[in-house]
């Protein structure tokens, strides 16, 4: 049970949310001897019933088109692996890791060459991907139904699910241990004076002062930013819904990650299968908007799972969910670091579907960047909100 009220009326830093992000970079800077400063988080729904954390798909992969996802992705794979020595406690469990991989489907000459030349950039910065030829496919993955396909783009080291809900656990548990106080609370309003931001006021009306203050809030992001006067911020809540399935002859229990041209994404969920798609109208909604569009199912996402997998034309729906992504609507990508005019602001927003894997990497370098004022073991600079002011091009391709 959290604490309503914050036990000090200042903190060096004030972190704003306590999901997966926020415990992420609470955890990493509570564990720098360099930084003996006060952590605060402030979390509004300390179940996590609403945020991306509680209702994501908990994978990793390193097919990304920019060569910085690949590596921040990269991070989460090592620390995954080294997870007991990373968190410092020899009681701690093993990340399990299923390693099915991703498996990106072209089914046109335009995405096929884009796949070949992300594989190139991949492969380079170390990660197993290669391009699969139809005929490849068809004897690695024979319950596909390949018509149309001209190749596919697998990877299966290090990609497939990984258990976040574990290292989450075990952030907030030795932030709190090294000090961090978490309290239940909403923040409602924040002070400025000249370029800092200077404290908090919580919905209770309790006011407190702080050194940096990071915006950790999801898909609220643009809320929090816009109480400090930054008006913008291009993040917002998109759905995304999730099915998980139990097949009457289920296909293989290794079910890649298939990215279908369709837009629809399935994969092994232990004995199941889960499946994700976007709605048909993916615009921005409402942060509290999780109504539910079970046509979505019928007219859309079991036709195209059934057309790629005929073995899924028998298949029940065990459970489902809407959950929401904070969706960069500039370039699909993170915006982290400081403001340029408010330069104890910090941003870790915008993730875009795929925070859950580089939660580690931001942790990180947020971290970093609070004690030394620069990125150290892996450069960020890219993902300033500097690219948000210039009206970033490009960005990252591969969301699904
Ligand atoms: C269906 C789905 C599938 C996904 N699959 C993957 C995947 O396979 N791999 C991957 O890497 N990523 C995936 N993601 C994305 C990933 O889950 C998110 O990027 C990640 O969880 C974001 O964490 P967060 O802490 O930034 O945000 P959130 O988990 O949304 O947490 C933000 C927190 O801030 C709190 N908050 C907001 N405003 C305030 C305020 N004013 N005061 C106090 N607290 C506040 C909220 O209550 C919330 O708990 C998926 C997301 C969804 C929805």
């Amino acid at each position: 049970m959290l604490k309503p009220e914050p036990q000090h009326s200042a903190y060096d830093v004030v972190i704003v949310g306590g999901a997966m992000i926020g415990s992420a970079i609470a955890w990493h800077l509570a564990c720098r001897l360099d930084f003996p400063g006060r952590i605060l988080v402030v979390e509004r729904d300390p179940g996590f019933r609403q945020a991306s954390t509680s209702l994501t798909n908990s994978c990793m992969r390193q097919q990304f088109s920019t060569p910085l996802n690949v590596r921040m992705s990269q991070y989460c794979a090592a620390f995954a692996r080294d997870f007991r020595e990373e968190i410092g406690d020899g009681a701690a469990p093993r990340i399990h890791v299923q390693a099915f991989g991703y498996l990106y489907l072209a089914d046109n000459e335009d995405f096929a060459a884009h796949l070949r030349r992300v594989q190139t950039m991949q492969a380079g910065l170390g990660a197993g991907t290669r391009i699969l030829s139809r005929a490849d496919m068809e004897r690695r993955f024979p319950y596909f139904d390949l018509d149309g396909i001209i190749l596919g783009s697998f990877n299966d080291r290090d990609e497939g699910y990984f258990d976040g809900a574990t290292m989450l656990d075990w952030w907030r548990r030795m932030a709190r241990r090294r000090g961090v106080e978490t309290v239940h609370g909403e923040v409602v309003a924040i002070s400025r004076t000249q370029n800092r931001a200077s404290a908090v006021t919580l919905a209770r009306g309790t006011r407190v002062n702080c050194g940096w203050l990071v915006n950790a809030a999801g898909t609220r992001a643009a809320e929090l930013a816009a109480m400090a006067g930054i008006a913008g911020l291009p993040v917002e809540p998109r759905k995304r819904y999730t099915y998980v399935i139990a097949a009457e002859n289920p296909p293989s229990p290794e079910l890649p990650l298939t990215i279908d041209p369709s837009g629809v994404h399935m994969r092994s969920d232990g004995a199941h299968y889960m499946i994700g798609a976007a709605p048909v109208d993916d615009t921005p909604v409402d942060s509290d908007d999780f109504s539910f569009d079970h046509s979505l199912w019928e007219n859309r996402v079991w036709p195209a799972i059934a057309a790629r997998v005929p073995a899924f034309e028998r298949v029940r729906v065990l459970n489902e969910w809407v959950g929401h992504y904070a969706y960069n609507r500039i370039d699909r990508n993170a915006i982290l670091g400081p403001h340029p005019k408010l330069d104890n602001f910090l941003f870790a927003n915008g993730f875009s579907g795929h925070g859950y894997q580089h939660a580690p990497a931001v942790g990180r370098g947020i971290a970093e960047w609070i004690v030394h004022g620069r990125w150290q073991s892996l450069d960020l600079e890219e993902l300033t909100f500097a690219r948000v002011a210039q009206g970033a091009a490009g960005g990252e391709t591969a969301v699904i």
